[in-house]
């Protein structure tokens, strides 16, 4: 049985065949397209489902925004070109002719962690930091997979922070993302994007080291929050900025200066660029169980 696996981001659409053994082949990708309006996405995911004919039993789609009964929502306008209400799974389905499911990404990335450590933790919590920040929750072995569930980058951070994309202000993802933290560059830093930010960091540049410090402890301030709200066991920190050199070593430390109560173990995300083709898969088989 093949699982024909799709991840739906705000810059690429990959596809790729997972098997029963959980190997994935025949990876493939293409751009999203830069006007998100519905005819596109329809016509950009029918180019890359072509190459897949007959070669699987059941589509599972991961995809960035807020995804309620296969219906796709993006939460923040600026990812997706503020696509609304588009019915993913109805159209993959009429595409490929194939069962489907459709999970949040974030939250099949938290699954494909959870199904990689669930010899150790019940209750898990993935994070990414990468453009935006999100995450996916595991409480006692389940997946909350409810529309909003997981959307932790759009929780408080600073009341007095800046406005976010989403509508409201001072959220995780308005002073911790990578968008968030070249917004906030100034002077000789100003333009430059956050790969650059953060190798003036590792150089010793006293205000890009300012940033990347003000989003660890954003992230740091989330977790320990979720520490409180959910009992978390563990958390997984993924995308390219939770995983940048030297990243997640600075939210342990401030993690550290926390009373006892707050501390959770934290690790480096074991999926990555397949969290979300994974996660989707796994969770196709778990629900057809
Ligand atoms: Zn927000």
């Amino acid at each position: 049985m093949n699982t024909l696996a799709i991840d739906i981001g705000g810059t690429k659409l990959a596809a790729a065949l997972i098997n029963a053994e959980h190997q994935i082949f025949q990876r493939t990708e293409v751009s999203t397209p830069a006007d998100a309006a519905p005819l596109a996405l329809e016509h950009a995911l029918s180019q890359l489902l072509e190459a897949y004919q007959g070669q699987a039993q059941r589509v599972a789609i991961a995809s960035t925004g807020i995804i309620d009964n296969g219906i796709l929502t993006a939460l923040n306008p600026d990812n997706l070109g503020g696509l609304n209400r588009f019915p993913l799974q109805a159209t993959v389905e009429k595409l490929t002719g194939l069962p489907c499911i459709v999970l949040n990404d974030a939250q099949a990335a938290a699954w494909a962690e959870y199904c990689h450590l669930s010899a150790q933790f019940k209750h898990l919590t993935f994070i990414t930091v990468s453009t935006g920040v999100g995450g996916g929750i595991v409480v006692d072995g389940e997946l909350l997979s409810g529309p909003l569930a997981g959307h932790i980058g759009h929780t408080l951070a600073d009341p007095q922070g800046p406005a976010c994309g989403c509508g409201r202000v001072g959220c995780v993802e308005a002073i911790a993302s990578g968008r968030a933290i070249a917004t906030a560059a100034s002077h000789e830093l100003e333009g430059k994007n956050a790969r650059e930010i953060f190798a003036h960091a590792q150089a010793g540049h006293p205000q890009a080291q300012q940033l990347v410090a003000r989003s660890a402890q954003a992230i740091c301030q989330l977790i320990a929050n979720l520490k409180a709200l959910l009992d978390t066991d563990c958390v997984v920190l993924g995308g390219s900025v939770g995983l940048a050199q030297g990243y997640r070593q600075q939210v342990e430390q401030q993690l550290a200066r926390l009373p006892a109560a707050f501390q959770v173990p934290i690790y480096a995300a074991h999926y990555q660029h397949d969290a979300g083709l994974m996660g989707a898969a796994l969770w196709s088989e778990n629900q057809s169980a």
